[in-house]
Formats: structure tokens, C-alpha cells, sequence
């Protein structure tokens, strides 16, 4: 089946393949197919493995790695706002409600123009892709038009996304000029971009995924609720939506319903095992039982957090119960579009919940104990954990997954990472998850097609 192969790479490679285990491979030999997936990954001094290289070589598809390279997993964000891009590191001293009102919805508004959501998508992938964001979920805007461009920019561009046509119908909620006029024509044209994604040329591999996208709850009335739950059911896509984000959100749907986000999020039937939940800071453990329940995931965006939320996430309170978790950027309410940073920022919201914020309080009230997570588990949340969290097979170098990837280059210029020969694999992986920087990430493969970078040098 050799012929079926088109690249392989000789590397050294971090993963990680369980939460807080790093695993290291040196010296080792990963081939990929013209699927994406890996076919097999092997130590260089393996019998035969020589022979397969100075095939690769002779064919001129070997990609080496030279002293001082390493082969990371690319990164999954699992909550962008699209059209937020323009906005991101502005406005972020405002409460969320005045945010969302006098900034974010006059610009989601503006992708009523084709031509502006060309010109910015193609921006935003770019800049997603070279901070090694190799799967991103995306909500758009209500603009049937605008999300297909989306969904067209990253198939162009050849980055893996689910991404949705936002619903809002809500009149009480939503201002005039940027909202569904009923709940009947969100769901129809949620329909005809499912329609489109799946025919569009080039995507029979389901690289462009669409999703059913309910903004909020408090965004949408009950009718487009429940026929968005219906067409999850029927349509088997992935559905995202938020949840229990601050107070005013948490307390809106209870006031509305009696019950919690959760509860009345799986009432209209939009709680699945492909249904990720942006944030979840407020939910009691009765939500994270039914969530785990239903086998949906949590995106966990902490520097949105800390501007928007109210409340520091109990990550591990929530991975502990058994829920899946992954990381979002929530571009633009995080300030943000690098996954890296936010895996750096899980890691120190979770200290902080563990030690407390306020020093007024007396140490036993103040702190929450045993909540801080380690920068191993941050970087099995940026890749594996997105991945379980999506039903997709990346994240890891294994047989099967797709090749996914980013190449950090210790030597990039301006680069802040000194590895040295006595790092242990935990120590090298510390460091590139605090220390590295965009100049850091070379090159990026997307289903081991090239996306980003120079590439390195074939072997001859
Ligand atoms: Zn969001």
C-alpha cells in the first residue's frame, strides 16, 4: 500500500498520550497518507525502518527534522467567534452584556457584506494557523452568505473546522438591525449550509464539518430552540452553543424556564455526544452529571474567563467528574487567538481558584484546594482533549490519527526557548508550553497536507 503514502517525516516527537503524561520519541519515523492519517510511526533503528527511509528520500518526500526541531500535535481551539476578528484586545474593561451590544453586534452585523468577510476570514485563518491551530470551531453570523465563505476560506486553506451559521431570533434580546427575523428562516438556512458544506467540491474527506449553532439561550425563543434540537437529532452535526457563562446568562435562564442551562439546553434536545458548550463556569454538579451523561464537551476558555465570566472555571472539578474538556481562544472575548497562551492561562486560573483571590478572607475560606491542573494536562487539553471533546481522531502520533501537527524550532528568531541536553521530556514540554511564541511554530500540517512554513530540508 506504499503508493497510497506520500509523506514521512524523521523527527523528534512530544506528545501527550494521557492527561499529565508527556511521552518523547526520538529519532523516529512518522508516515502519513494521502488521507491524512497516520499510517504507522516507528524508531528509526527499527528493523527495516532504514530501508523505508532512503525510500522516502530517494522519492523526495522525506521530511527531516533537524537538532533543536521538534514535532508537536497541532492545537484544537474549540470556541472562535469569526467574526470577532477584527475586534480582538478591544473593549475587554466592559460587563459582557454592554460588550456584546455596543461593540459585538454591530460588527457581526457588518458581514452582511461579502467582500468584508472575505477579506477577514482569509486573515483569520491565516493567523490561526500560524499560531499552530490546526482544528478550530467556529461560530459565525447569521449571514447564510458570509459563513459559507467561511467555510470555503478554510477548505481553501486547508485548516479542519465545524463550523455554524449562528441562530438568534429573539426580538427581547437580540437588536434589530442584527437578528432572525423568524425562527422558521434560522432553520432553514441552518439547513442550507449544512446542505452546502457537505456539497462543497474538495470536502468529501469532511474536513469542513457544519454545526448547529444556537447562540444562546437567551438569544432565542423557544420555537427556534426546539427545531434546532430536532435538526441535531435528525442531522446527526455537531451543535455549540454557550452555557452558564456569568451570572446575568445563568440567572436569564433560570428565570425564564426554572431550571438551569444545562437542564433546559437537554429539554430541547441540543445536548449530544457532538455538542460542545462554551464555558460552563456556573454549573452545579446535577449539569455535570448530565452533561457527562450525554457524553458532550466543555470549551474551557480561561482568558475570556477573566474579562467575562464572573467566576474562575473548576476545570479540574470537571475533568475529575468525567466530563469532556478541551480549550477555546473565544476570540474576540478573549484577547488572545493563540492556544498556547490559553493553555498557560488554564494552568494559572487554576492556581489561582486553588489559592484564592481575595486576600481579605482567612486562608480556609479563600482557597479552593486540590484544583490546579499541571502544563502537561493544559497541553493534553490544547490537543487530546479537543480532540475527544470533537469525536476526532487528532491530537496524538498514532496509527490512525491524523497527521496534524506544528514544528517548534528552538531556534526561531527572537525564540525564548533554551532546552538543554539534560531536559527531561516533562521539563522540554514546560518549557515550550510557557516559553515559546509564534516565531517558534515553523512550519504546521494540516491531514498531512502543508500548510504554513518553509518546510525543511528533504534528505537526499
Ligand atoms: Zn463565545
Amino acid at each position: 500500500m506504499l503508493w497510497l503514502v506520500d509523506r514521512a517525516y524523521l523527527a523528534t516527537l512530544l506528545h501527550t498520550p494521557l492527561r499529565g503524561r508527556v511521552e518523547l520519541l526520538r529519532d523516529t519515523l512518522v508516515v502519513a497518507g494521502d488521507d491524512g492519517a497516520i499510517v504507522s510511526v516507528q524508531a528509526a533503528q527499527d528493523p527495516g525502518v532504514d530501508a523505508l527511509i532512503r525510500r522516502f528520500a530517494a522519492a523526495g518526500t522525506l521530511v527531516t527534522l533537524r537538532e533543536g526541531q521538534y514535532l508537536l500535535p497541532g492545537l484544537v481551539d474549540l470556541h472562535v467567534h469569526a467574526p470577532q476578528w477584527p475586534q480582538l484586545g478591544l473593549a475587554l474593561d466592559l460587563p459582557l452584556e454592554e460588550w456584546l451590544q455596543t461593540h459585538t453586534f454591530p460588527l457581526e452585523a457588518r458581514y452582511a457584506d461579502a467582500n468584508f468577510a472575505a477579506t477577514v476570514y482569509a486573515s483569520l485563518v491565516d493567523g490561526l494557523l500560524a499560531n499552530g491551530t490546526t482544528t478550530a470551531m467556529y461560530f459565525g453570523t447569521i449571514h447564510l452568505e458570509a459563513t459559507q465563505i467561511l467555510a470555503r476560506t478554510c477548505l481553501g486553506k486547508a485548516q479542519r473546522a465545524l463550523i455554524g451559521r449562528v441562530a438568534m431570533d429573539d426580538p427581547a434580546q437580540c437588536p434589530a438591525y442584527y437578528r432572525d427575523p423568524s425562527a422558521e428562516l434560522a432553520v432553514a438556512e441552518t439547513r442550507a449550509f449544512i446542505a452546502y458544506v457537505e456539497a462543497m467540491p474538495g470536502n468529501g474527506r469532511g474536513l469542513i464539518r457544519p454545526v448547529i449553532t444556537p447562540r444562546f439561550i437567551p438569544s432565542c425563543s423557544d420555537a427556534l430552540l426546539e427545531q434546532l434540537g430536532a435538526l441535531a437529532a435528525t442531522s446527526g452535526c455537531h451543535v455549540q452553543t454557550h452555557c452558564s457563562e456569568s451570572d446575568w446568562e445563568h440567572r436569564f435562564v433560570l428565570d425564564r424556564f426554572g431550571i438551569s442551562d444545562t437542564a433546559a439546553l437537554e429539554k430541547f434536545g441540543l445536548l449530544s455526544r457532538r455538542t460542545i458548550l462554551a464555558h460552563g463556569n456556573l454549573v452545579g454538579d446535577d449539569d455535570l452529571d448530565t452533561i457527562a451523561a450525554h457524553g458532550a464537551g466543555i470549551a474551557h476558555c480561561p482568558l475570556s474567563n477573566v474579562y467575562f465570566s464572573d467566576a474562575v472555571f473548576p476545570l479540574r472539578r470537571v475533568l475529575d467528574r468525567g466530563v469532556h474538556v478541551g480549550l477555546g481562544s473565544d476570540i474576540a472575548g478573549g484577547s488572545s487567538p493563540s492556544i498556547l497562551d490559553n493553555a498557560r492561562h488554564a494552568v494559572l486560573a487554576s492556581r489561582l481558584l486553588e489559592s484564592g483571590v481575595d486576600p481579605a478572607l482567612a486562608r480556609p475560606l479563600r482557597r479552593r484546594p486540590d484544583s490546579r491542573i499541571d502544563a502537561l494536562t493544559a497541553f493534553w487539553l490544547a490537543t487530546v482533549g479537543g480532540g475527544i471533546a470533537l469525536e476526532l481522531n487528532v491530537g496524538l502520533f498514532r496509527p490512525g490519527y491524523q497527521f496534524d501537527a506544528m514544528l517548534i524550532d528552538t531556534a526561531a528568531p527572537a525564540s525564548n526557548l533554551r532546552i538543554a541536553p539534560s531536559d527531561t521530556p516533562e521539563q522540554i514540554l514546560q518549557k515550550i508550553l510557557y516559553e515559546s511564541g509564534r516565531s517558534n511554530i515553523r512550519d504546521v500540517w494540516v491531514a498531512n497536507r502543508h500548510v504554513l512554513g518553509q518546510g525543511t530540508t528533504p534528505a537526499s
